[in-house]
């Protein structure tokens, strides 16, 4: 940042030991450690600044206040009619900056994946996936409608979670990309519900000889088609350890089973720059289900303390008996 590299990148936000670096359109995350006394310094200096709670870029003179947070008064408009807020106004802000009067939230699209609000008019016909999903224009050039892109980004995380421990499936996979509908009704056939954007389901087969018994297993894993790359990263490497956990028969209540399938995600996600990635995470910290979300927690909580060898070992020790 502090020299070359300041003028291809700007930072952005600073959130802990994490800090962003924004390339044109795209932010990336960085460790701090990993830089200069010098850049260190720089953060230091840029973290005590008053900031933008839309831009987060340093305040100037012209800002308006409003709650605990100032504005640049061109950014404290909403992104509907353009107009700025006055005393009294309504507004809702979302993850990245973006204020629409509530009046007005009807004119905007409000994106599937990363929450981002975005005017209706001026929307791509694409962004209105065929399902009736939305997606924000940097999600919609981010998305994944092709098997073979899938499956790379399967590769990629398969590896991610073989180094903690979860092996890659014994049996085969089947992967499909589908939409809202077609995903929905296969969750309905075995009962599930909620908001999902990934299900697997596993057959396993029983095959007994003379001598022994032994178990085969395939699976079929359905993922919202559409999806942007780090989400896909996040969906999949969920679905993977429902795989893992299917093949060994776990049987556990469901905040233990989704808590940990999100374990998986969080792994993923953690390797990812991406700053929707970060946003991911911290929608699982918040999230108020009491499987995804207080589960995830929970097991999140109880990994700190075991470490993912023992973890593991407790997930198999919950296998049901044959
Ligand atoms: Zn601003
Ligand atoms: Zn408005
Ligand atoms: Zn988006
Ligand atoms: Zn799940």
């Amino acid at each position: 940042m502090n020299d070359g590299r300041r003028a291809l990148a700007e930072l952005a936000h600073v959130e802990g030991e994490y800090l962003f670096l924004r390339f044109g359109p795209i932010e990336r995350r960085y460790q701090l450690k990993n830089f200069s006394e010098e850049d260190h310094e720089y953060v230091r200096n840029w973290s005590t600044k008053a900031r933008c709670g839309a831009c987060n870029q340093p305040l100037t003179t012209r800002t308006k206040k409003a709650g605990r947070k100032s504005y640049h008064l061109a950014c404290f408009r909403c992104v509907a009619c353009g107009k700025g807020f006055r005393g009294g106004d309504r507004f809702q802000i979302d993850q990245w900056g973006n204020l629409g009067h509530v009046e007005h939230l009807a004119q905007l699209f409000d994106c599937d994946s990363c929450g981002r609000l975005f005017p209706r008019k001026g929307a791509s016909r694409n962004q209105v996936l065929p399902d009736s999903r939305v997606a924000c224009k940097q999600c919609r050039d981010d998305a994944v409608f092709d098997l073979e892109e899938l499956k790379s980004i399967r590769n990629e995380t398969t590896l991610i979670l073989k180094e903690v421990g979860i092996s890659p499936p014994e049996g085969a996979i089947e992967w499909k990309l589908v939409s809202r509908r077609e995903l929905d009704n296969e969750a309905k056939r075995i009962h599930v519900g909620g908001n999902l954007k990934g299900l697997t389901v596993t057959q396993l087969r029983r095959v007994t000889s003379k001598s022994e018994t032994t178990t085969s297993f395939s699976h079929k894993v359905y993922v919202l088609f559409g999806l942007p790359k780090s989400e896909l990263r996040s969906v999949i490497s969920h679905e993977l350890m429902h795989v893992w956990l299917n093949e060994r028969g776990v049987e556990a209540p469901a905040d233990v089973i989704e808590g940990f399938c999100n374990l998986g995600s969080d792994q993923v996600l953690r390797q990812d720059p991406s700053r929707l990635a970060w946003i991911l995470i911290g929608n699982m910290q918040t999230n108020p289900s009491p499987s995804y979300g207080a589960g995830y927690r929970k097991m999140m909580a109880h990994l700190q303390k075991t470490g993912w060898p023992r973890m593991l070992a407790e997930m198999k020790a919950r296998a049901k008996k044959p």
